[in-house]
């Protein structure tokens, strides 16, 4: 028994060698990861230590504007889903935007985040008048809106958006199939192709924990995270919504999604990877153990007044009472504290030789 306990031991720390230095695992290399224990610290640490070593120990801010909670989708996890009447509805106009992000680039932030429910009322060419608005500030753009077509996401290219974050969710088909009612992981996938022919950095993730999920299908995304050469990924843990079909289930683990975290850091080296806020949620110091487990990102929320609260994906948000000056200047007193710096740049993906 102990002979075997030793031999496997070194089988799994090997593993994190060869992916610390080849940036490369297999699916099933990848799965055993997910499925064992033994190795979490080697595994966080060496994220680290390559997150150090491609991406730098700046950490780059992004404000969040949550625009709108309005959707047309029916997304079984997600709490702004269409179906699920005790959420108060709301749009910010163009002048409330452009308010936000103004008072967001006043704080320094030099990439603002739009996000919001999949709301046809925002079109294309209204959306581009608005990051005509928002480009005068000297920032970065990223959109997160959901599903457009090509030319839709040409438009928005064109109006100066510079980055896009499209979750694929899983991979999983049957599980997507699953989760997203009227929806497809195929037409999905071809947003993202779309997003990068039209000429954005291109983010996208998925949720850990989601019911039925194994480890071999979490070792899929991370592959398609490779496969698509994202330039950002964002992995959260899943946390059931009480107002949504899946409020019984139990819901992703902390330490699960940090190690999807871990090893996507480990095969896409040089990408932006968020400590995201559902961490935070699970664990009250979940965004700095990611930042020291491979990410170099933040996202925090610059939406002010009531419509944090609206914005209810998941319960237990954190920071809802919060006014954007206090969430910036404690975020970066908790950046500091580990040694780190915040990034006074865009923030784009350097890429280097892998
Ligand atoms: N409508 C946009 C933005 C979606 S909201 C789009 O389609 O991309 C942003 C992310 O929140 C989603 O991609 C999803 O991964 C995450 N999310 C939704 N519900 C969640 C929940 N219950 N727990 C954790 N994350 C959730």
């Amino acid at each position: 028994m102990y002979i075997h306990n030793l031999l496997y031991n070194n089988y799994m720390n090997a593993l994190i060698v060869k992916a610390k230095k080849t940036h490369t695992l297999t699916e099933d290399e990848l799965a055993a990861i997910l499925s064992d224990d033994t190795v979490n610290d080697e595994l966080f640490k060496s994220a680290d230590k390559v997150r150090k070593e491609y991406a730098g120990e700046e950490v780059h801010l992004r404000g969040l504007i949550e625009f709108s909670n309005i959707c047309k989708r029916g997304c079984l996890y997600c709490g702004i889903r269409s179906a699920n009447r005790k959420v108060e509805r709301y749009r910010l106009t163009k002048e409330e935007i452009l308010d936000f992000a103004n008072k967001a680039a006043g704080y320094g932030y030099k990439t603002l985040v739009m996000q919001s429910g999949e709301d046809d009322y925002f079109t294309a060419e209204i959306l581009a008048d608005i990051l005509h608005g928002v480009k005068k500030l000297n920032v970065a753009v990223t959109l997160s809106i959901g599903e457009r077509t090509l030319e839709e996401y040409q438009t928005l290219k064109e109006a100066g958006a510079d980055r896009f974050l499209l979750r694929i969710e899983t991979t999983d088909e049957e599980l997507y199939r699953q989760m997203h009612p009227n929806m497809s992981l195929q037409a999905r996938k071809q947003c993202l192709y779309n997003l990068k022919e039209a000429g954005f950095e291109v983010g996208t993730g998925c949720l850990v924990g989601l019911p039925g999920q194994t480890a071999k299908s979490l070792a899929r995304d991370i592959l398609f995270f490779k496969s698509l050469d994202a330039d950002m990924i964002g992995i959260g843990p899943f946390i059931p919504n009480k107002n949504t079909p899946l409020a019984n289930t139990t819901g992703g683990n902390f330490t699960l999604a940090l190690k999807v975290m871990a090893l996507t850091r480990l095969l896409l080296p040089d990408i932006n990877i968020p400590a995201t806020t559902a961490m935070e949620t699970l664990d009250p110091n979940g965004r700095i153990k990611a930042l020291q487990s491979g990410a170099n990102v933040v996202m925090p929320n610059v939406t002010e007044g009531d419509y944090r609260r609206k914005y209810e994906l998941y319960p237990g948000k954190i920071c809802i009472n919060d006014a954007p000056a206090k969430c910036r200047n404690c975020i970066t007193g908790k950046i500091t504290a580990i040694g780190r710096t915040v990034s006074s740049d865009y923030g784009f993906r350097r890429r280097k030789n892998v």
